[in-house]
């Protein structure tokens, strides 16, 4: 059995997934490359930064960057690798099948560098069902270094979320391994044994958590591995919708849905995670992951309604802001509408799919004027929302100064310690629809509207 230092590792492709697992990997000793084609990135992580906001990642990046190479260079990283992870972006299409051109394309790179030894090809990104074996195919046919079993391709779906990536790469709740090969699982057990067994030293940003013992691992075969993630994203999406169902009726009938939520969670079947209601999930996994699993359903002339619902539900979220905010704000033409918080969840700059955004194009499309606080999405924004018309506040209470109207779209720890009374006085009109139903004590004036409880009124 080798040391942890002899495996020598790949990542291909250097976003959230990509980076997280090669500075987890690094960190447990592993000699780590990162490939991207993205020179910007590649240029910033040699320089020792973080080209996204992620807690403690950057520590941990600094702290084992004698392990850690960057490059753009696939000659420079794929010949000397016995584990090579694909990390890149599965986007969806129109229509909701993944984009798998990244894949295909990392896939052909990979294959030209392949030394004739045995090297295992892991699929980190999320790809639907039979994607492990077309890769295997593509590495053949596009390797000049062809040796028949030579390489093996595992499934080793990714579970980690955004803005708690470090805790939950090393401290998961699971490991799923799929191959339809032996030599691949063991390869992957001995790269992934300090995990396993926890024999690694944890770091200052992210000590072990209390009671935490070992993750599972759940061996599987290829496909099964590559439905265990599809499945699991759905079926979280699907609790954030059915927590929603629920809230709209309890606005119906005058119930109050985090007593509900409180309620239900303690019955161990349920649990009381993913039961926030709110404007809905977003980012770049939940969206695209259901929309593809229905997709592949639709390959085989198989409905998946319950997925749809999900989906729908989750998009009438996203209205009901805007139409919460008109029911006290009828025109809202020249209404300053002040928007706190515009990543798709607290603790990341991640934009991809926030329900921020279409709100914010829903207000301004109806004349308001909207000015946006994040902590610290505001950069990505100017990069990426460019299309989008709204001015920057640089704290919150320049945010509120003199609005009309004040949206709370993420449930930024600021923002759930907020003094609302403060808060409210610098507002030309006290009006505040908490979308995350961050607001526990309620201010003494003002008029808050919420997710799925009752209103408080004005003067009530
Ligand atoms: P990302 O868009 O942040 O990063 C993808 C990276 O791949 C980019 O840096 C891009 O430049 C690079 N890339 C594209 N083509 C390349 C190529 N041919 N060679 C080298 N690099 C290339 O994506 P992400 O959020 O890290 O997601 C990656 C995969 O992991 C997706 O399939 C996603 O569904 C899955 N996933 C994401 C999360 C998450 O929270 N972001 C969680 C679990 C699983």
């Amino acid at each position: 059995m080798r040391s942890t230092e002899a495996l020598k590792v790949a990542v291909v492709g250097t976003g959230y997934v990509g980076m997280g697992t090669a500075v987890m990997l690094a960190s447990l000793g592993y000699d780590v490359v990162g490939v991207d084609i993205d020179e910007r990135k590649v240029e910033m992580l040699r320089r020792g930064e973080l080209p996204i906001y992620e807690p403690g990642l950057e520590d941990l990046l600094r702290a084992s960057a004698e392990r850690l190479r960057w490059t753009s260079d696939y000659a420079a990283a794929i010949p000397e690798a016995d584990v090579i992870f694909i990390c890149v972006g599965t986007p969806p299409m129109a229509g909701g099948a993944p984009n798998l051109q990244y894949v295909a394309e990392a896939a052909q790179s990979v294959a030209r560098h392949l030394n004739g030894k045995l090297q295992v090809v892991v699929n980190k990104s999320t790809v639907p069902v039979g994607t492990g074996d077309w890769v295997s195919r593509l590495l053949e046919e596009h390797a000049e270094n062809y040796h028949a079993n030579r390489y093996v391709v595992v499934s080793n779906p990714e579970f980690l979320r955004e803005g708690t990536a470090l805790h939950d790469s090393l401290y998961p709740d699971r490991i799923v391994l799929g191959s339809d090969r032996p030599q691949g699982i063991a390869r992957m057990r001995e790269l992934y044994a300090p995990l396993l067994d926890q024999t690694f030293t944890p770091p200052a940003c992210a000590p072990r958590p209390e009671g935490y013992t070992v993750p599972e691992l759940v061996t599987t075969s290829l496909s099964s591995a590559e439905m265990i993630k599809y499945a699991a994203n759905a079926f979280l999406a699907l609790k954030i919708s059915f927590a929603n169902e629920i809230a709209g009726l309890c606005e119906c009938v005058n119930a109050d849905i985090l007593e509900v939520t409180y309620g239900i969670g303690f019955d161990r079947r349920i649990g009381h995670r993913f039961l926030a209601a709110g404007a809905g999930w977003g980012g770049s996994c939940f969206g695209k992951d259901t929309s593809a699993l229905i997709s592949t359903g639709g390959e085989y002339g198989y409905a998946m309604p319950i997925l749809e619902a999900a989906i729908q539900i989750n998009q009438r979220q996203r209205h009901l802001v805007v139409n919460k905010l008109q029911r006290h704000l009828p025109r809202l033409q020249g209404k300053r509408v002040a928007v706190l918080g515009l990543a798709f969840k607290p603790n990341t700059d991640d934009l991809r799919d926030a329900p921020a955004h279409d709100c914010i194009a829903r207000l301004t499309a109806l004349g308001a004027k909207v000015r946006v606080h994040d902590p610290v999405a505001l950069a990505a924004a100017r990069r990426e929302w460019s299309h989008l018309k709204y001015d920057e506040a640089q704290s919150v209470e320049e945010a509120l100064r003199g609005a009309d109207a004040v949206l709370v779209m993420t449930e930024w720890p600021e923002y759930c310690a907020l003094d609302w009374d403060v808060a409210l006085s610098g507002m030309r009109n006290a009006l505040v629809i908490d979308t995350r139903n961050v607001i526990r004590t309620r201010p003494r004036y003002g008029t808050v509207e919420q997710i799925g409880r009752r209103p408080t009124l004005m003067g009530a």
